[in-house]
């Protein structure tokens, strides 16, 4: 194998560095965009509970509305962007895999293998 000078293998490190933290940002995304789209649930179901017929009398502002949230518009375009990513990661990382518990719920824990370098998770 063929030794990398230290400057090569610093900057290798930076960019999986960046490239873990555009990962992590693009997560984070994602659950944001959940949370809204719980949100927008909540309205349209408080709109039926009370019996409001505005949607009624203005179709067109509720299937924009719906349309600002079409999973298809955010949700695949981001998965896809990631998985773009952590095939780039997996040019950068020579992974080092580690197994951990995490926490699901108060009395449940799920063991996952991730690399502890990059933190990505074994497919
Ligand atoms: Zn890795």
């Amino acid at each position: 194998m063929i030794e990398m000078s230290s400057t090569n293998k610093n900057d290798k490190t930076c960019e999986l560095n960046t490239l873990s933290n555009i990962i992590a940002l693009s997560k984070e995304c994602t659950e944001f965009l959940d949370l809204l789209q719980d949100k927008r649930r909540k309205i349209l179901l408080d709109i039926q509970k009370n019996e409001n017929d505005f949607f009624e009398k203005n179709p067109l502002i509720i299937s924009q509305f719906n349309a600002l949230f079409d999973p298809s518009l955010y949700k695949s375009k981001v998965k896809i962007f990631m998985e773009e990513l952590e095939d780039t990661v997996d040019s950068y990382c020579c992974h080092d895999y580690v197994e951990d518990l995490i926490d699901t719920d108060y009395d449940k824990s799920k063991c996952i293998v991730y690399c502890q370098l990059c933190e990505l998770t074994k497919k």
